[in-house]
Parts: C-alpha cells; sequence; structure tokens
C-alpha cells in the first residue's frame, strides 16, 4: 500500500512544479516558490491516497463523524504532512541534494490562523488523532479569508494587522463546487396546506441566499494511508449579476446577496472565551452549520440509507455552542425535505448530536436576541420555538409548579435564545473537558439539567498529538526517545513511559538535558532576531504562552516578575539564578485590560532588559504573533512551564500538555487538567500553588473576597502595586497602568475588585517560584523531573481522547486499508 519513496522522481517533482508555476529554473525561483513546487510534489502522493481511502470508505461505509467547529487553528502543512506521510526525513535528504534546505522551506509558509486558541487548536489535533486511528471523519469549518490577525507590537502595544494567509494560494486545498449548497437567509416563512398529506408545509420565501462552496484539505493519518478531510466553506453569490435577474427588478437582491456573500466568510471574530453577540457571528454559524448537514445527508442519502436510521451512520459533535444551530437545521431538513413527522426527525437530531461545553465563563456563554435569530433564520426560529415547548413541558412534568428551573434551563427565556440549552437539550451527550472541569458543571453551572438528565454528561479530557509536538517540534528530542525506547511512542504515547527507566541514568539524564540546551538555543537566536534582545540559554527559560485573558492571569506573572526586581535591586549579592521570562499572547482587539497587560510586559521588559547594574541575572521576553509555528518552538526550549489560571476557570488547558510532552515542570494551581498532569506525574515533579477551585468557588458565593487586606498585609504586594501607578516602568506617566491598578484594589471590599484573585495567591506563587529555583539548581534533580515529565506525559495523546469519544460517544467502526 505505502509506496516506496522515489528520490528522483521527487527532484524532478519539484523541478517541474517550479517551472509550469512560475516559468522558473530551481536556481531563478524564490523560497516562497519552492515551497509550493514541494508542497505540490507532495500533495501528488496525498491525493492518491486521499482517492484510496474515500472508495474505502464508500465500500466499507463506516459511521462517520462530522466535527463541526468555527475554528480549526491548523498551524503550517507541509512540514506535518511530511511527517505523517513517514516521508519527512527522505525529503529533507532529497532536497538537500540539490541544495535547498527543508527547515527554510517550511518557514515559507504562512500558518493556517483559522483559530483563536485552544479551542481550534483541540479541534486539529482530533482530525490528525481521528486519521491516523482509522476513522471516518469529517472537520465541519469555514475558509475564513483573514484567520487570526497578525500582532505587531509597536511602542510595547500590540497592534493587530490582517492576515490575508491565502495571499500566494493554499497548494493543499481543492475546491469542490460540484458539492456547493445554498443556505437561505431572511424571508418569512409560508404556510400551505397540503390536502394529500393533510399536513401543513413550510415554505421559506423573499429570502437572500448564498452558495456555499466547499474547499477540502487532506487530513493525513500517521503512517497508515488514510487520508480524511477538513471540509471549509467559502461563500460566493448566487447569481453573479445574471442580466435576467436584473431585468426582473431584482438588482438590489442581487447587490444585497453579492454582499452577503463577500462579508459571511470574512474574518474569523479574534474574541477568546467571549460572546459577542455579532448578527454576522450568527450569519456565519448557520452559514457553515447548513451547508455541512446538507452535504452529511447527501453524502448518507447517496450510500442509499433510510433516513429515519441517520444517527447509525452520522454523528455530530459540536465544538463549543458555536455550531449548535446544526439541531434545528437538521429537524428542519428532516421535516422540511424529508417528509419526516416531529417525534421520528426529534428521535433522529437527538441521536446524532452531541455538546462538548468548553468553559463555565459567564460572558462566553452564547445567547442571541430573539429579534434577531427569528428575523435572521425564521423557519429555523419556529423550530426552536417548538423545542423549547416541549423542553418547558418536561421540565413542568418533572418538577410541577417550580418556576425557577423553567427560568433556569429554558432554551427561550428572557427575550433570548440560550445555545448551551438547546445543545443540552437535544444532545444525547454532554461533555466537559477536564475531569475537575466536568465535576464544576455537574455540580455548579449545569446543576439542573444535570439533576434532570445524569445520564448525558460525561468527561473527556482533552490530549494534544504527539506527531506535531514532539515529532515535529523537538526533532532532537524526538530521535532521542525513539533511540531509547523505540518509536511505538509515535503512534501509542503510553509506551512513553518505558522512559522512567532512565529517569536516575547519569548518562540519560546529560543526554536529555542537553538537548534542552539545544533547543534553548535555537530559541534564543529566534529571540534575537525577532527582538533583538540577548537571552543565556544557561537561565531558566520561564514560559507563559497562550491567549492573553485576566483569568489566565499573566498579570500575576509579571507582577512577580516586579517583584524578584526589586528583590535582586535590594540584595545584590544575593545568589539567584539567571531566569528568562518568555511571554507570548495576543489579546482580541477590543479587551482594553489585556492590551494594557501586553504593554506592561513591554514596560517592564525594557526596564529590566537595560539594567546593566542586574548582570543579566533576568530577562523578560514578549514573543510578538504567538501562533502554532512558533509555539512548537517555544515548547521544545522551555524549562517551566506557567500554568498560573484562578482556579476553576481553566476548562482544561492544552498548552500545559504540550510543555509535559517536551519536558517541562508545571508551576501551576490546581485547575483544568493540571490537576491530571499532577496525578500522573507527582506532586513532587510539578511545583503547585494558590487557591483550590472550591476556595474561589466558596468566594464567590459569599461575594468576593478582600484585596486590599492583602494590600495592606504584605509589603512586597504594596510595592509593585505601587509601582503600577508611580511611574517607576512608565516613565512618570502615573496613568498609563492605573486602570490595571483599579482592576486589582477597591477601597471598599467588594467583588468587584481581582475577580481572579491575584493579590491572595501571590505569596504562594512567589513560594512556588522560589522551589522551582531550588530545584533547577540541583541538576541531576531537574533533569529527573524534565524527564518523569515527558514520560508521563502519555494520558495526553489525543488519540486516547479520541478513542474516548469513539467508544463512550459517537460509536464509529474503524477502517483499515
Ligand atoms: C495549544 C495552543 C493554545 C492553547 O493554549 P492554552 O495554554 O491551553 O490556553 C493556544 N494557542 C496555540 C497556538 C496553541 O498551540
Amino acid at each position: 500500500m505505502k509506496k516506496k519513496f522515489d528520490k528522483k522522481k521527487f527532484i524532478a517533482e519539484v523541478k517541474d512544479n517550479v517551472k509550469t508555476l512560475y516559468r522558473k529554473n530551481l536556481d531563478e525561483a524564490t523560497q516562497e516558490q519552492i515551497f509550493q513546487a514541494v508542497s505540490y510534489a507532495a500533495k501528488d502522493t496525498i491525493i492518491d491516497n486521499w482517492l484510496e481511502t474515500q472508495e474505502q470508505y464508500e465500500k466499507q461505509n463506516p459511521k462517520i463523524v462530522y466535527y463541526m467547529s468555527m475554528e480549526f487553528l491548523m498551524g503550517r502543512a507541509l512540514g506535518n504532512n511530511l511527517i505523517n506521510l513517514c516521508e519527512y526525513d527522505e525529503v529533507k535528504e532529497a532536497l538537500e541534494e540539490i541544495g535547498l534546505d527543508l527547515n527554510v522551506i517550511e518557514d515559507q509558509e504562512p500558518d493556517a490562523a483559522l483559530g483563536n486558541g485552544g479551542l481550534g487548536r483541540l479541534a486539529a489535533c482530533f482530525l490528525d488523532s481521528l486519521a491516523t486511528l482509522g476513522y471516518d471523519s469529517y472537520g465541519c469549518g469555514i475558509r475564513y479569508r483573514y484567520g487570526m490577525f497578525k500582532q505587531k507590537i509597536e511602542n510595547g502595544y500590540q497592534i493587530e494587522v490582517p492576515d490575508n494567509w491565502l495571499k500566494n494560494g493554499n497548494p493543499f486545498e481543492l475546491r469542490r463546487p460540484e458539492y456547493a449548497k445554498e443556505v437561505k437567509f431572511g424571508g418569512h416563512v409560508h404556510v400551505e396546506y397540503d390536502p394529500k398529506t393533510k399536513e401543513n408545509k413550510f415554505i421559506q420565501r423573499d429570502y437572500q441566499s448564498v452558495r456555499a462552496v466547499p474547499y477540502d484539505i487532506p487530513i493525513i493519518g500517521y503512517g497508515n494511508g488514510i487520508v480524511n478531510t477538513l471540509r471549509v466553506w467559502d461563500a460566493e453569490a448566487v447569481s453573479d449579476f445574471q442580466l435576467d435577474s436584473f431585468n426582473k427588478g431584482d438588482y438590489m437582491k442581487a447587490v444585497e446577496e453579492q454582499n452577503l456573500a463577500r462579508n459571511i466568510v470574512e474574518v474569523l471574530y479574534p474574541a477568546d472565551e467571549h460572546y459577542a453577540g455579532k448578527e454576522l457571528r450568527l450569519k456565519q454559524q448557520y452559514f457553515f452549520v447548513s451547508a455541512s448537514v446538507q452535504a452529511a445527508i447527501a453524502k448518507f442519502k447517496s450510500r442509499g440509507g433510510d433516513i429515519r436510521k441517520f444517527y447509525e451512520k452520522a454523528t455530530f459533535q459540536l465544538n463549543d455552542t458555536h455550531p449548535t444551530v446544526a439541531v434545528a437545521e437538521l429537524m428542519r431538513i428532516l421535516i422540511d425535505e424529508e417528509g419526516l413527522g416531529w417525534d421520528e426527525a426529534w428521535e433522529v437530531t437527538t441521536k446524532t448530536c452531541a455538546y462538548t461545553n468548553h468553559t463555565i465563563m459567564a460572558e462566553a456563554l452564547e445567547k442571541w436576541p430573539i429579534e434577531l435569530f427569528s428575523r435572521l433564520l425564521p423557519r429555523v426560529y419556529q423550530i426552536v420555538e417548538e423545542i423549547n415547548r416541549r423542553f418547558v413541558e418536561e421540565i413542568k412534568a418533572k418538577y410541577p409548579g417550580n418556576q425557577e428551573k423553567i427560568r433556569k434551563m429554558a432554551i427561550i427565556y428572557d427575550g433570548q435564545v440560550k445555545m448551551a440549552h438547546l445543545a443540552i437539550a437535544a444532545g444525547y451527550s454532554v461533555n466537559g473537558v477536564a475531569a475537575l472541569h466536568t465535576e464544576i458543571l455537574k455540580n455548579q453551572e449545569l446543576k439542573d439539567f444535570y439533576e434532570m438528565m445524569p445520564e448525558k454528561f460525561n468527561n473527556k479530557t482533552n490530549g494534544i498529538t504527539q506527531r506535531r509536538f514532539l515529532l515535529h517540534g523537538n526533532p532532537l528530542l524526538a530521535k532521542w526517545v525513539t533511540e531509547h525506547i523505540g518509536d511505538e511512542w509515535v503512534t501509542d504515547l503510553s509506551k512513553i513511559s518505558k522512559l522512567k527507566l532512565f529517569a536516575d541514568d547519569k548518562k540519560a539524564q546529560q543526554e536529555f538535558m542537553n538537548i534542552k540546551y539545544q533547543n534553548k538555543v535555537r530559541l534564543a537566536k529566534y529571540i534575537k532576531e525577532h527582538n533583538g534582545i540577548d537571552v543565556d540559554p544557561r537561565s531558566i527559560f520561564d514560559v507563559q504562552v497562550k491567549r492573553l485573558h485576566e483569568y489566565k492571569r499573566q498579570l500575576l506573572n509579571i507582577l512577580h516578575v516586579m517583584h524578584l526586581y526589586n528583590t535582586i535591586k535590594d540584595h545584590p549579592e544575593m545568589k539567584f539564578y539567571p531566569r528568562t521570562f518568555i511571554f507570548g499572547a495576543k489579546a482580541a482587539a477590543g479587551y482594553r485590560r489585556a492590551k494594557q497587560t501586553i504593554k506592561l510586559i513591554n514596560t517592564v521588559a525594557d526596564v529590566i532588559n537595560n539594567d546593566a547594574s542586574i548582570g543579566g541575572k533576568l530577562k523578560v521576553v514578549f514573543i510578538e504573533d504567538y501562533r502554532v509555528s512558533n509555539a512548537e518552538m517555544i515548547f521544545a526550549a522551555a524549562d517551566v512551564s506557567e500554568q498560573i489560571s484562578t482556579a476553576s476557570k481553566e476548562a482544561s488547558g492544552t498548552g500545559n500538555m504540550k510543555f509535559m510532552l517536551n519536558g517541562a515542570p508545571t508551576l501551576g494551581t490546581m485547575d483544568g487538567a493540571n490537576v491530571e498532569i499532577v496525578q500522573e506525574v507527582g506532586e513532587e515533579n510539578a511545583f503547585i500553588f494558590g487557591l483550590s477551585s472550591d476556595e474561589v468557588i466558596n468566594y464567590e458565593k459569599n461575594g468576593g473576597y478582600c484585596p486590599m487586606d492583602y494590600f495592606n498585609n504584605d509589603q512586597d504586594i504594596r510595592r509593585v502595586l505601587m509601582q503600577l501607578i508611580n511611574g517607576e516602568y512608565s516613565g512618570n506617566d502615573s496613568e498609563m497602568f492605573r486602570d490595571l491598578y483599579n482592576s486589582l484594589l477597591n477601597t471598599q471590599c467588594s467583588d468587584k475588585a481581582d475577580t481572579y484573585f491575584i493579590l491572595a495567591d501571590f505569596k504562594s506563587y512567589a513560594e512556588a517560584q522560589k522551589k522551582v529555583e531550588e530545584a533547577y539548581r540541583d541538576e541531576a534533580r531537574w533533569a529527573k523531573m524534565a524527564m518523569l515529565n515527558v514520560a508521563c506525559s502519555g494520558k495526553f495523546t489525543s488519540d486516547r481522547t479520541i478513542q474516548e469519544y469513539v467508544d463512550e460517544i459517537w460509536k464509529l467502526d474503524k477502517v483499515t486499508l
């Protein structure tokens, strides 16, 4: 099945591609053009496997999971595709022969930044695991013209620059106009009585429509010949200024449909963990969901199934509430187009849809005003109304006379459509993404739903793919691991536990730390090139990279850096192990406090990095434009993994797992998947601090806590807070960080100040940081700890997560070629 790599043929193809694409010889081509040529050469193999896979799927007719997600944070494709084709080394060698460097070529590719952060990256890891494990699956999403903005730092401030990632074309995608679908918006619903069936027919009239055109992106399974599909939808106008519609006086409608098509896929909304209530966002959701549901039904019917048994061959996993309109859209198609009765349609729908919850943050829970929802999706809204009516009847039957239950659980209430409630009412499964998160859902956030339908609730702890985040991102460590325990870990990460045997081995420890050092040199070089800052690869690389959000508490980190700087200045004689604090984070464009935190980090960095008196003991670096491609390099080089969210707020985290896999112990709170990381690696191989999630939740229930007490009673805290407003870092501008200061303190104790418990956790964070330093001084102890983190990371592969989804939720059939 797998054809042997033919070096001569590959080189000839690359040369040929340069010629046909650019009318150039190889030595005249730019590196970007060579990237395209190499990608098209790789695509040749991929297309063969893709065809063969889809042929097998047609034959075997397995159940398909449609993973519906507003975001897929794919990163770069070329390197990963070569890795999964098991041709990376061969291609690298072939290119060397003609004087080309694969690393340089890979660097030409823009990241497909079709996601914000963790939620989108999870979807990408899941697709990798689904293909590797041999399950028929589609990623369903949107082909945004502009993905996540590019972040520039100017004068310490974040500037957002459009990310025109498709500028040079995407060599791996395939446009499939033959599978285009029509998606309708607005208008009104006309009811027509059909005397033959004695039933009402619902017909949408005077609507605007767009044509959804799919682009297929190959998802390559590791070494198994399987190629699955990420299908992202583009929008085109249905009527391309046709003369006849012009003549009919439909000129305005044609223009409007053009604009709708243009706008709908234009941008990815860059708000993470925050619901914005934008009309265009709801349009985007319905657009890709409707097209995906139509495509799923068309595929099912083409394979000759009875639509009443749709759920036997298809399941929809809703990645957060964003695609929840799939519930109503499936009902609409089953009833209006397939002619099923309500109860029949409801049975199919509730056996098809499953929902993953990603957050307990109140501001992230999607709800749409009825006015907006019903105007945009009139027929879908009728269906949601009927679902709600029946659901409220169920609540009443279960809790007679209990208005409170209806208020808390109804799908439509107070003029709003609550998407999470719809997803839970219609889903056959509701899962959280880490053990602690699922418990909080069951006992706090979704308690009423859990009590009414406990059987739906389950946990699926997130995971990451070791193919991208170790095999591709950290080739030195990957090679070393394989030399010691063989290569089974690539497709079975539980095998990585064999490394435990080497944890006390002096030679292994030295080799391991040497690889970490080389990765730090690689990152130091990147920092020198991008930031102009010299960092010492022998210093501790203490890293916090993730979206910027108050609950993730980058502010706690930088306040502690300010405290360390104070300490070093006060006690120049004190022994202090050199540290490099590395940050990387994009802030949502409209999130003022987050952007101020970026400015603070850069301002503090400027002062500290340019203070010769501290002898380079402290450095602070803010890496611009954090994204998957530079993340891979950053994880490989990290000594310390900062996972310091306010306990209870981080549903799982996946960055924490990537650090662990690359041998960086966690410095963190007992939050999200940190809890399970500590369970696996042992408390002695992590640095845990801070309030527990129960303590945080208790404070919140009792009206917050009093940060002023900490301010008054702790002079270290008082000092760094005063430095926010005394111009210490801001060239005497006492107002620059006033908002941050105010966010932490309030003269009266109130639940409005320091809602993320930064002051409450400051002391124990500082103490944990001291323990990090102590541990790092003992080289053997640190090497062992770091190695054990790698060795105990087996649970956190997305292969394990996906197998659990398959076994406990989706019940898919495994396919082999
Ligand atoms: C893994 C990843 C994330 C998620 O990080 P968390 O620390 O879990 O928030 C965000 N962005 C990128 C680029 C990632 O690779």
